[in-house]
């Protein structure tokens, strides 16, 4: 879009959308806007400006949709107002009255909230299976009405890596399409296009935001899909607010050196977590013998700061004593921001899985492991482990 020559993608990173940008400013005007005047009447029929209505897209709204399509390799992306928002229009858009779903027993819980009570209300059935599923399995699994395979790999709680090219060619022998919930590679590291899904979904609020400061979701899809979801996306008034979209585009220049720091920091703290005797194991696929190793180095080119860990049985008030103790991990939802965050989680709590057994008795933590020094946040877990045998 903005360099005639093929370079790298992280000079992509610094360079696209350079086409939106106006009277040599380095950076899109954020416009606000919802009239936008057409010269004529004839132009404004015809639409020839491109921009007939903030609603339906500005400069400023154009230039990220581009970023985030070039990131994941899609055909074009669409802007939700936050992630949730994405996977519920992608749900909508997928389905007719009668339609079945597969999705994968680990998505992200509003999701399957979504998939059950939102689409249940429109006779649409949504079934659920083990993450670890064959593509021989999933495949007996696809019904004539089956209109969708919703897939995220890893699993945002339980890190289960999936075979994403086999499931994706095991669907589209029935000629089913494959959508992603790829927030945990950030689409900067997992070539979900490439890999064979129709449809990527992000929480831009996480690594493309990168800074804990906005909601915002992105659909990215293939030229197939793109009348289907961008109808929808429509139909449904989806758009996002221009302050949003710049601080989403702003956050998304930094993204390449911001994965490899929380990439290297990640690595540090988990692999200094599965050492200790508290711990029962860490489920970080980056990390070499973790589950879903193999398949992360055969399909990833890198990893995010989010990653989970299973404590050995330990009471109810030790846990709080661990966690409360912790200074440097924040107690709180999302991800992708600058700082860590702790967050615990339980698999077999009544309706957060339904196709696969939690092998696992103790608590289980969600850490997210932002830009600080590795160091700090290991001394920080360890004092935290102090206190909670004090317990
Ligand atoms: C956070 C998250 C979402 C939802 O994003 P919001 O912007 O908070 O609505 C969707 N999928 C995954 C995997 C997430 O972690």
């Amino acid at each position: 879009m903005s360099t005639s020559r093929n370079h790298d993608r992280r000079t992509m990173l610094a360079h696209a959308t350079r086409a939106f940008s106006e009277h040599g400013v380095v950076n899109p005007a954020v416009y606000h806007a919802s009239t936008i005047l057409a010269d004529t009447l004839e132009d404004y029929e015809t639409g020839s400006r491109g921009y007939p209505y903030g609603r339906y897209g500005t400069p400023t709204t154009r230039a990220l949709e581009s970023m985030i399509a070039q990131v994941e390799g899609g055909h074009r992306s669409f802007l939700t107002p936050s992630g949730l928002a994405a996977i519920s229009t992608l749900l909508l858009g997928m389905t007719e009255k009668g339609s079945h779903v597969l999705l994968s027993d680990s998505v992200y819980g509003p999701t399957r909230r979504a998939a059950d009570r939102l689409l249940g209300r429109f006779g649409v059935t949504a079934e659920y299976f083990d993450p670890r599923i064959t593509a021989e399995e999933l495949e007996a699994r696809i019904r004539p009405q089956t209109s969708l395979v919703f897939l995220e790999s890893p699993g945002s709680l339980t890190m289960e890596v999936q075979d994403v090219p086999a499931l994706a060619q095991a669907a589209h022998r029935k000629g089913v399409p494959v959508a992603i919930d790829n927030t945990w590679s950030a689409g900067w590291h997992f070539d979900a296009f490439a890999a064979g899904c129709d449809i990527s979904i992000q929480a831009a609020t996480k690594y493309y935001a990168g800074h804990s400061d906005v909601l915002m979701g992105s659909i990215t899809v293939t030229e197939d899909m793109e009348e289907r979801i961008g109808k929808t996306h429509k139909d449904l008034g989806q758009c996002v607010g221009p302050d949003d979209a710049y601080l989403v585009l702003r956050g998304m220049r930094t993204l390449d050196v911001r994965m490899v720091r929380h990439m290297e920091n990640a690595l540090a703290v988990a692999g200094w977590l599965r050492d200790r005797t508290e711990v029962e194991t860490v489920l970080y696929p980056a990390l070499p013998g973790a589950p879903g190793h193999d398949l992360w180095k055969r399909d990833f080119t890198g990893a995010c700061g989010l990653f989970s860990f299973v404590l050995k049985p330990i009471s109810e008030k030790a846990l709080h004593a661990f966690v409360n103790a912790l200074e440097l991990f924040g107690i709180g939802a999302s991800w992708g921001g600058y700082e860590s965050l702790v967050l615990r989680f339980d698999p077999r709590s009544p309706g957060a899985r339904t196709a696969m057994e939690w092998p696992h008795e103790g608590p289980s933590l969600r850490l997210h492991i932002g830009l600080e020094d590795p160091g700090d946040l290991i001394a920080d877990l360890s004092a935290a482990f102090e206190k909670m045998k004090e317990v």
